[in-house]
């Protein structure tokens, strides 16, 4: 994120993709504006909570009128970076590894996975969606050449720490974490931490004891 750009909390900032995505569909359908209610059905947030995120960068929406779609698009692209492409590496050539690198990141925004890496000899040297397999004892070198500032691990995870360790040492500023493993990483490094197995169990639990209208934002 860039510098001069405002501050907001972090669960706003988390929304921005959600609200970026939409917004450009409906730029794309050639619709100049939006209001709250019709986005929070779109994108399942409740228009309080939009109307609140959007307080933050002063897009304050006219009663009757709605949010101006160019406005905030701009916004979202000055606040996301997307203007800058963000190269990534994907670490784990496994079966979830396998699906990331032929899903098209590109089609939403622009991150783009650049380059894989797995140990596995079959692996390595193969391409799979346009990316090449490299040996992970190729892994700094590559990095640093491909300009990668951000991976994700798909990799058993018992190996998680000790990547993550040198993904840090070649200044990889985030990590999205795929594996159970809890990573320890300097300040300057920001991991989020993706379990599908806790955020299903999460699913089931929410769905057995609250109805949706309980549930906290
Ligand atoms: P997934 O968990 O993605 O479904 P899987 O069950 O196919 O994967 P895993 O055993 O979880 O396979 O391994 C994921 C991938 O990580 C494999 O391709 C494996 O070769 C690779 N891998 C294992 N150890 C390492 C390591 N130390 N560094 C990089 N890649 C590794």
């Amino acid at each position: 994120m860039s510098n001069d750009t405002v501050k907001i909390p972090q669960a706003t900032a988390k929304r921005l993709p959600l609200y970026y995505r939409f917004l450009k569909n409906l730029h794309s359908s050639g619709k100049q504006r939006v209001s709250s209610a019709e986005l929070s059905e779109a994108v399942k947030v409740d228009s309080a909570t939009i109307r609140r995120d959007f307080s933050y960068f002063g897009a304050l929406g006219k009663k009757g009128y709605g949010y101006n779609v160019n406005y905030l698009l701009s916004f979202f692209r000055k606040t996301l970076d997307q203007d800058e492409l963000t190269n990534v590496a994907l670490i784990g050539v496994g079966n979830l590894g396998t699906a990331f690198l032929n899903y098209n990141f590109l089609k939403n925004n622009n991150t783009k996975i650049a380059v894989a890496f797995d140990v596995a000899e079959d692996k390595v040297g193969t391409t799979i969606g346009d990316i090449t397999v490299f040996h992970m004892d190729d892994m700094e070198k590559v990095i640093k050449e491909e300009n990668i500032t951000v991976a994700i691990l798909t990799v058993p995870a018992q190996f998680a720490q000790s990547i993550t360790d040198r993904l840090a040492k070649v200044d990889v500023k985030g990590i999205l974490n795929f594996t159970p493993a809890r990573l320890t990483v300097p300040p300057t490094t920001r991991v989020h931490h993706i379990d599908l197995a806790v955020e299903l169990q999460s699913l089931v639990y929410f769905l057995k004891h609250y109805t949706v209208d309980e549930e906290e934002v």
